[in-house]
């Protein structure tokens, strides 16, 4: 099946605002096993509108459209799409029903413009919209499908998945399922290049690589007539990634790296607590944004001056007169003043210099990212800049991504030793 994303909107053409929608349709389609050929973009103008949707069913077997579903004169995607495939408007009681009662929960008065939006092209499935008020529609005809969703990402992305997602799963006749294999220490393409034979070999499951700031993600996705098919056929596979990758790999589902380290502290009952520099807390931060952090998270200092690293963390004014701020050395008795402070099994800490300027003669970039536990003791010496512009949040991010990877490290270590303990 052929797909096409078309969205609709002004402030999309004038740069107001990022197309968001067109990024997550086109992965969700891509999980579907829907090839998507073509994204438009185009002005809340009747004519033109007309033109695309015209093109667009044209071309593809499946278009789906955002935006311009609203109560207002100049929110026409529903009436041109109808238009442009030959159906009428009809009342949709249900729709209208649901948007009285979204009205009364939120307290807002129904308008008569709103009436508009409980209007639906004749014979369309209604998706009901539990954010908002503009249901979305589905129309087919002649063997090509119209999907229509609200404009505003927090009414499109949960309708799709609770509703749009099993309508298409259940025209394709396959459910779709992913699991994805996490993994830190090494870029995209050096990944891609690892798996590349893999990636092309898979019909199904599939192979797609995804990568965010210093971390990449693979995702393996099956289709089967139901999900325990599909979890089958995915096993294997996700194993053989796992085996390629080894090294790299950080977890299976785990989420992000916070989520990955908090569960693995839990698990191992340990306990960790942080000492930062040029990261202000963003380590701290990122834990304690996974619930239930409290259980193995102690605290952390935000140690900025050189002073703050004496006198809380118990730094030496001689290792800090002799090797910076910015050093191993420095690094290393962060971590191990925190750690004896707070009585937690794992210390990390981070310094460094995140830019734009250069500090004790080290350029931008340079880190120490240290880890102290009673079994282990770790410092990594990184260069993070990539020499372009100000790279002051993405060395920032990349020093907290190896601060918490470190803690993972500490309790592997930690289940290696007791492991090898047992076996002799
Ligand atoms: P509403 O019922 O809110 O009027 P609508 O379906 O008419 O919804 P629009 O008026 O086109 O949608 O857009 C509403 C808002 O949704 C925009 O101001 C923007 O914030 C967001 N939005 C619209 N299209 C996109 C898009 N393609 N990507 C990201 N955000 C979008």
């Amino acid at each position: 099946m052929i797909g096409e994303i078309l969205c609709v909107g002004t402030e999309l053409l004038l740069g107001d605002i990022v197309n968001t929608n067109a990024a997550f349709l086109s992965r969700q389609l891509a999980q579907l096993g829907i090839g998507v050929y073509h994204q438009t973009v185009v002005g809340d103008n009747p004519a033109r509108l007309k033109q695309a949707v015209e093109e667009a069913l044209d071309c593809s077997d499946l278009v789906i459209m955002t935006g311009g579903l609203g109560p207002t004169y100049d929110d026409i995607t529903k009436e041109v799409t109808a238009a442009a495939l030959g159906l009428p408007l009809v009342w949709n009681e249900t729709a209208y029903e649901r948007m009285q009662s979204y009205f009364a929960r939120t307290g807002r008065v129904l308008t008569e413009n709103n009436k508009k939006q409980a209007m639906a092209p004749e014979g369309s499935v209604v998706f009901q919209n539990d954010n908002g008020t503009a249901p979305g529609f589905a129309v087919e005809r002649d063997g090509k499908t119209a999907i229509l969703l609200p404009g505003p990402p927090s009414e499109m992305e949960p309708m799709f998945l609770r509703q749009v997602r099993p309508f298409l799963e259940g025209k394709t006749g396959l459910t779709f399922q992913s699991r994805t294999v996490h993994l830190f220490g090494i870029g995209e393409s050096a990944a891609e290049s690892i798996l590349r034979d893999v990636m092309e070999a898979a019909q199904n499951p599939t192979v797609a690589p995804y990568a965010k700031t210093g971390e990449v993600q693979i995702r393996v996705t099956a289709a089967a007539e139901n999900a325990e098919e599909a979890q089958k056929l995915l096993a294997p596979t996700v194993e053989k990634v796992c085996a390629m990758m080894d090294g790299y790999v950080y977890g299976v589902d785990v989420d992000s790296l916070q989520k990955a380290a908090i569960s693995a502290l839990k698990q191992a009952g340990l306990t960790a607590a942080t000492a930062e520099s040029l990261t202000g807390g963003g380590v701290s931060r990122r834990l304690t944004e996974v619930p239930g952090a409290s259980a193995v998270f102690l605290g952390g200092v935000c140690s900025y001056t050189d002073e703050v690293k004496r006198r809380l963390l118990g730094v030496k004014e001689e290792t800090l007169k002799a090797f910076g701020a910015v050093s191993a050395e420095t690094a290393l008795e962060m971590a191990r003043g925190i750690r004896e402070r707070t009585g937690a099994d794992i210390g990390v800490s981070t310094t460094g210099v995140a830019g734009p300027d250069p500090s004790e003669g080290k350029p931008v970039g340079t880190v120490f990212v240290a880890v102290s536990c009673g079994w282990f003791e770790q410092v990594l010496p990184l260069q993070l800049a990539r020499g372009t512009g100000n790279e002051r949040e993405r060395v920032r991010i990349l020093s907290e991504n190896h601060a918490i990877h470190s803690i993972l490290q500490a309790v592997w270590k930690k289940e290696e030793g007791e492991k090898h303990a047992k076996d002799i």
